[in-house]
């Protein structure tokens, strides 16, 4: 180990508990909840496998009236919940780790959906994010209860085995809404001055210390509010910080761990787009200043010496995670033993989040096997070893699919894998992606395979050929994986109609493809209409290019708003704002359906006509894959048998133009199967239905 990171290794006493090191997997949500317990002990206790010290499962409602379905929570209401989850805290000690417990309640936030509970919060409240109806303001005899389901909560997570037990009270729920004066709008003795605010906290923490204090740490998660003036970041706040420091004051004797988060969730979980690594420091350091007890905070901490300096500084005691522990669970290990070349670093792209956001269980751009941990059996690091290494392996195109794809039959052993890529760089479309405004960092994707290439004997990677099907035959490979990728089509065809549209020609000057863009091809004039079917990072990034190089850009979109897409990552908000400021028009809900001289026509979200003057059009509607090489290989069997390939496999976007975390995960099952039985279909996986078995 680097003596500089010895400091992330020393044990941190919290409570009745003490921490082996500073490695702290904060509360995130894996999909996985109390319904699929194998799965989340899995997932969870590869992290404490890989050296986190502290492992925490996601929040856990502590009562019916905070259901969260369709999203899944680790539902803590009785105990049986309470088994299913003891599973992870088993995991999670079998490596040497302290496991979390994240007791929440969402008050207004609450869907209550399956329960059909009424929502509860301190005021008659809207929580501003759902549709339908407001919360019933907590009488007497609610607080009394929940406060008793979270003692009641804290005693089953004890007697299942967690170590720390948490009072959640940030990300706008039940407890910040409690705590902020702008949601608690009582009269009683828990609304009104600072101490009122705070006494529904307080007490409650006061109670499930009683109850479990001796046993397990009790941890407190609070929002500070930060300044990022991200938009909407008012509607849910933080407290303000001189309000939350008065606070830390009055529970520190309650409090084994503080658990600092900033702001509304898109400013916490910041992207790598708007906030740099460590965004949070001021603020946790404010609150490490208030203490006596144990710090932890976030901020997307990739950086081992980053995270040592944070420690040294005083800012924080305990480096918190969630993205990077999802991107390399093995993180920790991988410091104590100096292999910093091998750290999968976070792209802070928020594909995690997008997968929660979409009702789908963990997963991650950078590392496939997040969430596959327990149904498929895949491990972050393990790899089983090829049943026939020496079968020679010809992958094309070195994109995202192809380059995961050599990465894991390399770790595997294969010992004669050829990656051949047409271009002078590996990397597919992240090679001109990586250089779009804002997304730097998605190039670590193509950085972390890079250097794990040149350090596999078996991969040999050859740049700037482009094999036709004939030098594909004439190779010498015994399998073949196609990895060629697609491109965005120049010809208008759109989501609803496929048919080309009139005018479209990227041969012509003024029609242009974003590949096209990349390549540097200009519009004739300043006027640029960037058309958007896509919905993703796509348009805005040629939108944000062209508007930094002197056009005037507007987007036209067929969606309600820019990038939707974004939402879900949770940067939609700072995304159309960075492009106002950045001089970008949009005009959202309208169809384009033609392309003239200087001018573009189609209609309007109320189907009325709609034209725009413009001196040019960048398509961003639709993907084909570059599949030709596959089909004439594939179309000929006989020529496949007599060049001795006994397999031919396309995956990624050549097989069909999807996110790059989907491309990413086909290389890497391909490789992971490519000597089962049927490797072009996925093999099925293990599915957790606990009643029928
Ligand atoms: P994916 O995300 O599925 O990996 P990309 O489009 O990002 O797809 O990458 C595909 C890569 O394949 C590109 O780098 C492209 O240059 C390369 N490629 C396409 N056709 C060939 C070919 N015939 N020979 C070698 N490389 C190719």
């Amino acid at each position: 180990m680097d003596a500089r990171h010895a400091i992330l290794f020393d044990a941190v006493q919290i409570g009745p508990k003490v921490l082996p090191n500073r490695f702290y997997q904060v509360p995130h949500a894996s999909g996985f909840g109390s319904g699929r317990p194998r799965a989340q002990a899995a997932f969870r206790g590869v992290k404490a496998e890989g050296g986190w010290g502290g492992v925490c499962v996601e929040y856990g409602p502590v009562s019916p009236d905070s259901d969260d379905l369709p999203a899944v929570a680790a539902d803590i209401w009785d105990d049986r919940d309470a088994r299913a989850l003891g599973v992870a805290a088993e995991a999670i000690h079998a490596h040497g780790a302290l496991a979390g417990m994240e007791l929440y309640h969402g008050g207004a936030t609450c869907p209550n959906g399956s329960s059909r509970a009424v929502r509860v919060a301190p005021s008659q409240l809207s929580s501003g994010v759902l549709w339908g109806g407001l919360a019933k303001e907590m009488d007497a005899a609610d607080i009394a209860r929940l406060q008793g389901a979270w003692v009641r909560a804290a005693r089953r997570a004890a007697d299942v085995g967690f170590d720390i037990v948490y009072v959640y009270g940030a990300h706008g729920y039940l407890m910040t809404q409690f705590l902020s004066a702008q949601a608690n709008r009582r009269t009683d003795g828990y609304g009104g001055s600072l101490a009122n605010r705070g006494r529904f906290w307080l007490e409650t923490l006061a109670a499930v210390r009683e109850e479990v204090g001796g046993e397990c740490a009790v941890a407190t998660r609070i929002a500070v509010h930060g300044d990022s003036g991200v938009p909407g970041a008012d509607t849910l706040p933080g407290i303000h910080a001189d309000e939350m420091l008065k606070l830390v004051a009055m529970a520190d004797d309650l409090v084994d761990l503080w658990d600092v988060t900033v702001g509304s969730w898109p400013e916490d979980s910041g992207t790598s787009r708007y906030f740099p690594e460590g965004h949070e420091r001021p603020w946790a350091h404010r609150v490490r200043e208030a203490t006596g007890k144990p710090v932890v905070a976030v901020g997307r901490y990739t950086s081992p010496d980053l995270m040592a300096e944070v420690i040294r500084s005083g800012a924080v005691d305990l480096i918190g995670s969630a993205r990077q522990a999802i991107a390399d669970p093995f993180l920790p290990r991988k410091v104590a033993e100096g292999r910093l070349e091998e750290i999968r670093e976070c792209t802070g792209s928020n594909v995690c989040i997008l997968r929660e956001e979409t009702f789908n269980q963990v997963g991650c751009v950078q590392n496939a096997t997040a969430g596959e941990e327990y149904r498929r059996g895949w491990h972050p690091e393990f790899v089983p070893p090829a049943a026939d290494p020496g079968r020679p392996v010809l992958i094309v195109g070195a994109g995202p699919a192809g380059m995961e794809c050599a990465v894991v039959l390399g770790r595997r052993g294969f010992t004669a894998v050829h990656l051949v890529e047409a271009e002078p760089q590996i990397g597919g479309r992240l090679r001109w992606a990586r250089r779009l405004p804002t997304l730097g960092d998605w190039g670590r994707i193509i950085d972390w395979r890079a250097v794990q290439l040149a350090r596999l004997p078996g991969v040999e990677v050859v740049t700037g050929r482009r094999l036709a099907a004939a030098e594909v035959l004439d190779y010498g490979a015994e399998l073949v994986v196609i990895a060629t990728g697609s491109a965005w089509r120049g010809d208008g065809a759109q989501p609803g109609r496929p048919d080309p549209m009139p005018g479209a020609d990227p041969g012509l000057p003024h029609v242009l493809t974003p590949e096209q863009v990349a390549a540097g091809k200009r519009p004739p004039g300043p006027r640029v209409v960037v058309y958007d079917t896509d919905g993703y990072y796509v348009a805005p990034g040629m939108a944000e290019l062209l508007a930094a190089g002197g056009f005037e850009v507007t987007v036209v979109t067929t969606f309600p708003v820019l990038s939707p897409v974004s939402d879900q990552t949770l940067e939609g908000g700072m995304l159309r704002a960075h492009l106002h400021r950045a001089g970008v028009a949009v005009v959202p809900g309208t169809t384009i359906t033609a392309i003239g001289a200087g001018t573009v026509t189609g209609h309007d979200r109320h189907g009325q006509p709609w034209s725009a003057a413009c001196d040019g059009i960048v398509l961003v509607t639709q993907q084909a894959s570059h599949d030709a090489l596959y089909l004439e290989l594939a179309g000929d069997q006989a020529a496949l048998a007599a060049a001795g390939i006994s397999g031919l496999y396309r995956i990624g976007d050549a097989a069909a133009p999807r996110m790059i975390s989907e491309a990413i995960f086909d290389g890497h099952r391909l490789a992971r199967e490519i000597d089962q039985k049927d490797p072009g279909q996925p093999a099925p996986y293990r599915r957790e239905l606990a009643e029928f078995t």
